[in-house]
């Protein structure tokens, strides 16, 4: 069994209390790891490495060419070691390998895109209006930053969170999953490698009520960048408040995907799968609520059925495998939980709803893709996030009905619709109330896009642009280029 440390200041280290937590490899339920199980001490010390980089070490003089520079070797490293940690992360996680070799080999883009922003943070001179003034503005570093990382996607957050905050002259602190820690620590290696100082980069791992609590109350933290459920998010919202510290959160979705009678039907019924089977259905972005117009949905559901039988489930290190098991064993419950509420609902179960068995099936963590129709927008299993591969259709009519319905739940992260005709295309992308809407597509993701949710499906933006922001304060410097004094100093200027 594999033992691993926290890594802090550019090295493993032992937890203070020297407990460790266990974890399982989904697929067969059994231990194959212990990650620390980290206490206030553990994230004082990291805090501490975090705090020293971006104020005495070399990385605090650095320039921003260099630390991109950095970042690329970074990314070099994470294209050489990607198919290993792709493995990890399958072990560890459960995802499928097909899904998590190509995010290895997506990852590194990450860590390139935020090296070439690091030195395109610009200022500006403002022509100010006051005689005998230079006015500018700079962007600085916010200050270290604490990071909260859910299980389904452990490396993809690192890369999300970690290369903007570090292209914006951040120091970071991470506490993943206590379910998916592996994969970071694993990764953490590859910062020494690539030349970053010691305290840019740490990994402290454990539960969110010890670890993470302790990061995000951490005086010295000065931004919590936060993945996870809306309640765990509205939790450490009001903890950082406290402290009046900045936050982002990317939290959970309860997303419509739309099918109008004008679609391209193959193509739609395939997004659909994609969008709530993908992944087992264990993504923020899951399309759980398939609505489809009313004059198509019997067809539509013909086609929907015969991909969804045709799903191969099992063991996630096989490349043909479609679906895995479930991460968690509480996951697991919950939605097998969830198919009883869609029956006491009064949905009508079409496939699945069992956990799953057959030749590939191991352990206790396989649920069937399962497909309730019948399904109105007031039952509970339309209004809740289930994380899991459960679909829930619902008939529309028209898209006035349409848009009413998609909008109507708490979150706001993604949406899909599927039509040919571009005029409702451009009405539907504006009408939807959410961060992300796919026309004819569902489930693309790219560095370059800001994402991130509306509602509450979140706070502030990652990817793109937009995501350095986050790790950024702008600072306004005013210079007196006269030498006169003020005609009246009681007065503003
Ligand atoms: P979670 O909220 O249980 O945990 C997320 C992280 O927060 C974990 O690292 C956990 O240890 C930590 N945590 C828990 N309680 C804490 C506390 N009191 N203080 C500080 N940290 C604490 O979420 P999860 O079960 O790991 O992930 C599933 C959820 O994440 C789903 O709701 C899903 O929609 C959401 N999610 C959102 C996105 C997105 O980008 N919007 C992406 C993936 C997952």
């Amino acid at each position: 069994m594999k033992t691993y440390k926290h890594f802090i200041n550019g090295a493993y280290v032992d937890p203070a209390k020297c407990e460790w937590l266990e974890s399982e490899n989904p697929y067969t339920g059994e231990v194959w790891a212990q990650v620390p199980r980290g206490t206030k001490e553990d994230v004082d010390r990291a805090v501490a490495a975090a705090k020293a980089a971006m104020t005495t070490g070399p990385f605090a003089t650095m320039t921003a060419s260099e630390r991109g520079k950095m970042m690329r070797r970074l990314g070099d490293l994470v294209v050489e070691h990607g198919p290993r940690l792709a493995e990890i992360e399958v072990r560890d996680n459960g995802k499928l390998l097909a899904e998590m070799a190509g995010q290895l080999k997506y990852h590194p883009e990450s860590w390139y895109y935020y090296a070439g922003l690091a030195d395109k943070i610009e200022g500006s001179v403002v022509p100010i209006d006051k005689p005998g003034h230079l006015a500018f503005t700079t962007h600085e570093p916010i200050g270290v930053v604490g990071a909260l990382t859910a299980w389904n996607s452990p490396l993809m957050f690192v890369a999300w969170k970690a290369a903007p905050a570090i292209a914006a002259g951040c120091s970071i602190v991470i506490k993943p999953s206590e379910f998916t820690s592996a994969s970071a620590l694993e990764f953490a290696a590859l910062t020494v490698e690539a030349g970053f100082p010691p305290g840019v980069f740490n990994v402290v791992t454990g539960y969110g009520q010890e670890a993470g609590a302790a990061l995000v109350e951490h005086p010295d933290v000065a931004k919590i960048t936060f993945t996870g459920a809306d309640t765990t998010g509205a939790r450490i919202y009001s903890a950082a408040a406290l402290q009046l510290k900045r936050v982002s959160l990317e939290l959970g979705g309860k997303s419509p995907n739309i099918v109008f009678d004008d679609a391209n039907l193959d193509a739609a019924a395939a997004g659909a799968v994609s969008g709530i089977f993908a992944a087992t259905g264990q993504t923020c972005i899951a399309g759980s609520r398939l609505l489809v117009q009313n004059s198509i949905k019997e067809q539509f559901v013909e086609k929907l059925l015969g991909i969804a039988k045709s799903a191969k489930i099992g063991d996630p290190m096989e490349a043909d495998t479609n679906i895995g098991p479930v991460t968690t064993p509480p996951q697991y419950e919950k939605i097998m939980d969830y198919i009883g509420v869609a029956q006491e609902g009064g949905a009508t179960l079409l496939h699945g709803g069992k956990p799953a068995t057959g030749p590939g099936v191991k352990g206790t963590r396989f649920v069937e893709p399962t497909i309730f129709t019948d399904v109105t927008n007031d039952m509970r299993i339309a209004q809740e996030e289930v994380f899991g591969p459960v679909l829930s259709i619902i008939g529309f009519d028209d898209e006035e009905e349409a848009i009413r319905i998609g909008n109507d739940v708490i979150y706001g992260l993604a949406a899909g619709v599927w039509t040919q005709n571009i005029g409702r295309a451009v009405r539907m992308s504006k009408a939807l109330k959410a961060g992300t809407v796919w026309v004819n597509t569902y489930r693309a993701i790219s560095y370059m896009m800001p994402f991130g949710g509306m509602k509450k499906s979140g706070i502030g933006r990652e990817n793109g642009m937009e995501a350095v922001q986050e790790f950024l304060e702008t600072k306004s410097v005013w210079i007196n280029t006269s030498e006169e004094a003020p005609a009246n100093p009681f007065v503003m200027r």
